[in-house]
């Protein structure tokens, strides 16, 4: 029996784990870079990023086919928040694919009465790396359809691949690095502006 928690993330704290899943996939000075490149690179963000307790931790037992099914499913994925954002159709194939990842490990909701109140956690009887894949599927679903999608963006920063959820309303950028590029950048342009 595997549990686990997707973080819920209320609005100024941590991503919800479907858009930092999605921002695996980094730029550095321009040039993209997928930070999730070989087997141990995923064991390390699944261990950090979704909570698996129970029969196991899903690094237990990845493998190149593994990495392979969890980048298929975040470019389905960001393709998916890429058109959301943008206002644009879905895509068919990759919300298919996301309801194929979610099917693969079946959920149900347990609740746990605690001291101070209850607390509710999905479970499934798949193995850890369905799971997985299925627990990013729901939390893409999730926030897709609720109250934090209204405030997703993809960042508009020079180079950028990064999606964030806009937390303030004037928050503009992923993160202070875009924020400082932009701010330089326009003061360049300004300055050649006035120089021309
Ligand atoms: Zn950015």
């Amino acid at each position: 029996m595997v549990s686990f928690t997707a973080p819920k993330a209320p609005a100024g704290s941590a991503p919800p784990l479907a858009v930092t899943f999605a921002n695996t996939l980094v730029a550095t000075r321009g040039k993209v870079r997928d930070t999730l490149t070989t087997p141990d690179d995923l064991t390390a963000w699944l261990a950090v990023n979704v909570d698996a307790t129970g029969a196991g931790a899903p690094g237990a037992a990845i493998d190149e086919a593994d990495l392979t099914r969890f980048r298929a499913l975040r470019d389905a994925i960001r393709a998916v928040l890429h058109a959301f954002v943008d206002g644009e159709p879905a895509p068919a194939a990759e919300v298919e694919q996301i309801n194929e990842a979610s099917a693969a490990a079946p959920h149900w909701p347990v609740l746990t009465a605690g001291a101070t109140g209850y607390a509710v956690s999905r479970r499934t009887d798949r193995a850890p790396v369905p799971a997985a894949l299925a627990a990013l599927a729901h939390d893409t679903a999730d926030l897709l359809t609720g109250p934090l999608a209204a405030d997703l963006r993809a960042c508009h920063g020079p180079g950028c691949v990064q999606f964030f959820v806009k937390d303030h309303p004037r928050r503009q950028w992923c993160g202070s690095g875009c924020g400082n590029r932009a701010r330089a950048a326009r003061h360049y342009h300004r300055q050649r502006g006035h120089s021309a």
